[in-house]
């Protein structure tokens, strides 16, 4: 990318397009295209349409999404089709329409078959049935891969995908009903601490193993790919590492400081034993990640505690 190029971040307000847009800041690229939800509905053909139609960005990051943890992924399963069908297709179409140079699509480590050999290697995709709770968002991030495979196929359009592991850092989700394991974490010995609880509860039987990027590596991960990289084949984005529930979670409880006990409730479910990425293809292409999780977690914390409003 140019440094003056026009570069459209899609869902620049989320954990991702947040990051991205940091990262291109700190780059020094200067002309960053937002449009906050209620600007530009994105679920909305017509809209879009005329968005890319006016602005012909030259680059386009595809951060934005519905998302959420197991609960909600499950309960609002229409939307969670619908509204990641409809952003995807409007951009991917809308980005062929207008020639943009190249466009960068994010998925998730979902898209994978429940039963995929460990680590996941990015030729396991469609080898096998999905993870029911999470499948509507899963099918819906795997026609945004293959609608960049066909418009690259068909038209020659430039388009790459990637497939980040789970992710942490600023602008996460904090909700305990909807977060996932890691900023639930921080936010329940945070909140143990203040109040002087004995104990904390853990989920499950902390036996479980996942792996955790933060979302500045991600992004750097995510630029890294749109200046170098131009094939067919989606990239998995990950450290490669991975570590119990139980090692997170004291852990956690070291970067917070709380000093009471954990309570492993194992009414609670372990989900999925292991969800590790196989990284190789990342790592050949030149890029590793930099952050290692207790330094993420502690500069993860320190944000939390600056943004506590904005989270709780
Ligand atoms: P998953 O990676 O899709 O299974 O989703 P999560 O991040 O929600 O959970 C990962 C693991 O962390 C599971 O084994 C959970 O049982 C465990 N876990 C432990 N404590 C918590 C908690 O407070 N919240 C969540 N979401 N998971 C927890």
């Amino acid at each position: 990318m140019e440094q003056q190029a026009t570069i459209y971040v899609a869902g620049h307000r989320g954990m991702v397009g947040s990051a991205i847009v940091r990262n291109l800041q700190a780059k020094g690229y200067e002309n960053i295209i937002t449009r906050t939800s209620s600007e530009l509905d994105l679920r909305n053909q017509a809209a879009v349409a005329h968005f890319f139609a006016t602005e012909k960005p030259a680059y386009v990051f595809l951060a934005a999404a519905k998302v959420g943890g197991i609960l909600a992924n499950n309960t609002y399963r229409a939307e969670f089709l619908y509204d990641n069908l409809m952003i995807e297709s409007n951009i991917i179409h809308s980005a062929y329409q207008n020639k943009v140079t190249k466009l960068l699509f994010l998925g998730s480590s979902c898209i994978y078959p429940k039963m995929a050999p460990q680590p996941l290697r990015e030729e396991s995709l469609l080898t096998g049935l999905l993870e029911p709770t999470n499948e509507p968002y899963a099918i819906a991030k795997i026609a945004g891969i293959k609608l960049c495979e066909a418009y690259r196929s068909q038209y020659g359009a430039n388009f790459i995908s990637a497939m980040p592991t789970n992710l942490y850092g600023p602008n996460d989700n904090y909700d305990l009903q909807g977060s996932h394991v890691l900023p639930a974490l921080i936010r329940k010995f945070h909140d143990a601490k203040i109040n002087n609880l004995p104990t904390v509860e853990v989920w499950g039987t902390g036996s479980p193993r996942r792996e955790f990027l933060h979302a500045d590596d991600l992004a750097d991960a995510c630029v890294f790919l749109m200046n170098n990289y131009n094939e067919e084949l989606f990239v998995n984005i990950g450290t490669g590492e991975d570590v119990t529930i139980r090692e997170l979670a004291e852990l956690v409880q070291e970067v917070v400081g709380y000093e009471g006990e954990l309570r492993w409730n194992t009414d609670k479910p372990d989900g999925t034993p292991r969800k590790l990425m196989d990284v190789s293809r990342l790592h050949a292409l030149g890029w590793k990640h930099t952050t290692d999780l207790r330094q993420g977690l502690e500069v993860t914390y320190q944000d939390f505690l600056a943004n506590e409003e904005l989270y709780v």
